[in-house]
């Protein structure tokens, strides 16, 4: 199993993994012969809830995610923002559901972990231009094949393992080469666009 299988498998397994978490929690600070619970049983059980997704979905991509300063702000913009979504949420359930607080909060509370995961993928996912730059940094250190990119780095032959064409070492070279100019150029492409985008939104700086 690669890491990135691995990490695709421990994402999964956070709703059912969420959901234990939650019967254990609202078996503590809940179930107590008391019904309705009170607002602040239930708050509890969230903020408990909350803390664990947090720090598990932060664990799981921590070293995956590039943490640019940018990037962290607009995470705190998605977690105010997430936090919002639930108090509206549940206002929307006291007043035109004619729930009590505590039952609005147990019944939409789920809400604010889903925003708050939809909003961190698409504030850590990485722009195309980190992309070119992580494929960069990984082809400098690598050789491919020609025919069928198999990564052969520290092979002590130069036949690929994968497809079974053999190839001289120059050959090789080229290849890494051309790779190499091949991802620059998508690279500068990309930066280029970046500019006229800018261009395009303030016109008078240019
Ligand atoms: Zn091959």
């Amino acid at each position: 199993m690669s890491e990135i299988v691995a990490r695709i498998g421990l994402a999964v397994m956070l709703m059912p993994i969420t959901a234990l978490v939650w019967t254990i929690a609202s078996y503590a600070f809940i179930y107590n012969g008391n019904w309705p619970p009170s607002a602040m049983s239930v708050v509890s059980v969230w903020v408990f809830v909350y803390a664990f997704v947090a720090t598990y979905w932060i664990c799981l991509w921590k070293n995956v995610v590039k943490w640019t300063e940018s990037r962290i702000r607009r995470s705190w913009v998605v977690t105010a923002l997430a936090l919002f979504a639930g108090v509206v949420a549940c206002s929307c359930f006291t007043i035109f559901l004619k729930q009590n607080l505590a039952e609005a909060m147990l019944g939409i509370g789920q809400i604010v972990p889903v925003c708050w995961i939809l909003g961190t993928i698409i504030v850590w996912k990485e722009t195309p231009l980190e992309r070119i730059e992580r494929l960069n940094l990984y082809n400098r250190r690598s050789v491919h094949c020609p025919a069928c990119q198999y990564n052969m780095t520290g092979l002590s032959e130069t036949r690929c393992p994968e497809c079974g064409k053999s190839f001289t070492i120059d050959e090789l070279f080229v290849a890494q080469q051309d790779q190499q100019l091949d991802l620059e150029d998508r690279q500068q492409d990309l930066e280029e666009q970046q500019q006229d985008l800018r261009d395009d939104c303030n016109p008078s700086a240019g």
